[in-house]
């Protein structure tokens, strides 16, 4: 497969962007080689400048659940256009995203709209700290919360894999991004997930000034961590007795596994959740919601300040609407359950057939092909760095292939309901020759 197009604007880019890319992940550096550059997306299909065509698997990392340019979506987004791009006023459209949001999960009494999914985490964090008085916030290693300041700590395999490669990860506390002080860092615990016993040590020194604990309660930003229910159980308990918020991160796994997201797989309502990706249907969207004695310290009825010109804008919040609507109308996610069961099923298969130490960890559309050997791991720990190494050449047999997934190791894939049975069996199929010739293995 050639791409002298791509890799003609890749060395343009990179002369007046930094990288080349508008974020470091997408600039291959875990796999090598330049990035691809996409002209337009289909359904499940990619096609980039030089005309190949790829099965996405990748799906600009969670938000298109309906696969590339679904009919319904452009047709609600022309709409919106065409009534004006942004009014800096309040309109029917947040209106009606909002309900349907709070329909879906109960526990959300109250809704805000930021534009991304950092913004939203940020502003949660901010809520958490203005309503309990307190300052600190607990996150586990491996879990990524946007690019805020005092969340860039052990976080997440983009910045693993890149600004620490080879060095290990941050030290406790300590900021994991050059331009984030010390002492912005020193307000953030970081705890192993999986672990109730280093939480509770956590909580007996530090419980009291402990403002929100923050997860991501499907950890998919350092592989795919799968939590055991009772461990979430155990923070939902020990948040409510020391009096912090539990705020969940569902901006991967929000109207992803479920409309209620992984608070409804899972039966634990936390205070606060935040969301971005599926909410805005592909447009740069998030929000963050909760109970409503949390969410009233919001300006403006309350002291805790939050704001955004484009927030709310009308494009993003048609597009999430009309999102919304087919996952629910369509019963998007039992379909997408039983694609991703084949999928784990044939890639099971392929892995035992040819002894290869590997499995695929799965929640309902979201998959991770974990190169290691024993159990799936369920802390950033038990992640095995020599992973990177196996998979950078099957990450390149697989893309001249024409399958276009994460550029990392340690990034995870996304099925849409644009995807067929014939999709996952090809991938399955391409996997089998990889390992057959010897590559990843
Ligand atoms: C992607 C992501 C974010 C950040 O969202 P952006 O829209 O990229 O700012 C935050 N939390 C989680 C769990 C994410 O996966």
């Amino acid at each position: 497969m050639k791409r002298p197009r791509s890799e003609a604007l890749f060395a343009r880019a990179v002369e007046c962007m930094p990288g080349g890319v508008s974020s470091p992940v997408r600039a291959f550096r875990a796999v090598g080689g330049a990035p691809i550059f996409f002209e337009r997306g289909e359904g499940a299909t990619l096609v980039d400048v030089d005309g190949n065509r790829y099965v996405d698997f990748c799906g600009s990392w969670g938000p298109l659940i309906l696969g590339h340019a679904h009919p319904r979506v452009v047709e609600a987004v022309e709409r919106a256009a065409r009534r004006g791009c942004t009014f800096g006023a309040p309109h029917e459209g947040e209106l009606l995203l909002a309900e349907r949001i709070r329909a879906a999960n109960p526990h959300l009494e109250r809704v805000r709209f930021v534009s991304s999914g950092t913004e939203a985490v940020m502003s949660a964090v901010r809520v958490a700290r203005g309503c309990t008085g307190r300052s600190v916030v607990v996150k586990f290693d491996g879990g990524y919360h946007g690019h805020a300041d005092h969340l860039l700590v052990k976080a997440g395999s983009g910045l693993a894999t890149l600004s620490h490669a080879g060095s290990g990860l941050a030290e406790l506390g300590a900021p994991s991004s050059a331009g984030v002080p010390e002492d912005f860092a020193r307000h953030t615990a970081v705890c192993e997930l999986d672990d109730a016993d280093a939480f509770d040590r956590l909580i007996a020194a530090r419980g009291r000034d402990v403002a929100a604990v923050l997860i991501e309660p499907i950890p998919a930003n350092h592989g795919l961590l799968l939590q055991r229910r009772e461990f979430l159980r155990h923070l939902r308990e020990r948040t409510r007795e020391i009096g912090a918020l539990l705020i969940f991160d569902e901006v991967i796994s929000g109207f992803r596994v479920a409309m209620g997201g992984a608070a409804e797989l899972y039966g634990i309502a936390p205070d606060l959740a935040t969301y971005g990706k599926i909410v805005g249907g592909g447009l740069p969207v998030g929000a963050y919601g909760g109970r409503r004695d949390a969410l009233d310290h919001v300006a403006p009825l309350g002291r805790v300040y939050q704001a955004g010109t484009l927030s709310g804008n009308p494009i993003g919040m048609a597009a999430g609407l009309e999102t919304l609507a087919i996952l629910e109308s369509e019963r998007v996610h039992e379909r997408l359950e039983r694609l991703g069961a084949r999928l784990e099923a044939r890639v099971q298969e392929v892995l035992a057939n040819r002894r290869v130490d590997a499995k695929l960890v799965r929640v309902g559309s979201i998959f991770w092909l974990a190169l290691q050997s024993g159990d799936a791991p369920r802390r950033a720990s038990a992640v095995d760095p020599a992973a990177a190494k196996r998979f950078a050449p099957l990450y390149h047999f697989l893309l001249d292939r024409g399958f276009y997934l994460g550029p990392s190791a340690y990034e995870v894939s996304f099925l849409s309901a644009a995807h067929a049975e014939r999709d996952v069996d090809a991938l399955a199929a391409a996997l089998d020759d990889a390992f057959a010739e010897g590559v990843g293995r």
